[in-house]
């Protein structure tokens, strides 16, 4: 198994904190098969909250899958303990947001879409189910009385040893 981290990067408008919304939040991914190389297409949702009892029966998972080309059942698990956020002092900097332990294949993509928490600056109001499917969010915080937003989404994917 191997466990590939998830990093963001974002430039965040008067927000203090972006996170995810916690164990239902839905990652959004495509995979690499690691024993075909098969690159898929498809998008996947892969959520804490959805549990998976591994065949062997031991292990509960979040998600898996069967390769289209070489018809191995490949699994992930997402790390409860990893999910993390991304902060003011982040801005600029790449930042574990996640830990996928993955057995059989390799994230190749990401897409943010919904599901995000933002909390505005100097104890301005949270915003709940943030969407970020278009790369970027604003909106306007009556609390702080300014306006409000999420630009710029990059990610990468890091191997942990
Ligand atoms: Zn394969």
């Amino acid at each position: 198994m191997v466990k590939i981290a998830l990093k963001i990067r974002a430039n965040l408008e008067n927000i203090q904190e972006l996170r995810p919304c916690g164990a239902d939040f839905r990652w959004c991914l495509k995979f690499t098969c690691s024993n075909c190389g098969e690159k898929s297409d498809k998008w996947n949702y892969i959520s804490l909250s959805d549990e998976i009892t591994a065949d062997h029966g031991r292990d509960v998972i979040n998600f898996s899958c069967k390769c289209k080309l070489c018809s191995r059942v490949n699994t992930m698990t997402i790390m409860g303990d990893s999910l993390g956020f991304y902060d003011v002092d982040d801005q600029g900097k790449l930042k574990k947001i996640v830990i996928f332990d993955c057995r059989g294949l390799e994230p190749s993509d990401f897409s943010p879409r919904e599901g995000w928490i933002a909390k505005a600056i100097d104890d301005g109001k949270e915003f709940r189910d943030v969407d970020l499917s278009e790369g970027e969010w604003a909106d306007y915080c009556d609390k702080i009385k300014q306006p409000v937003g999420i630009y710029d989404i990059e990610h990468n994917f890091e191997r942990i040893k």
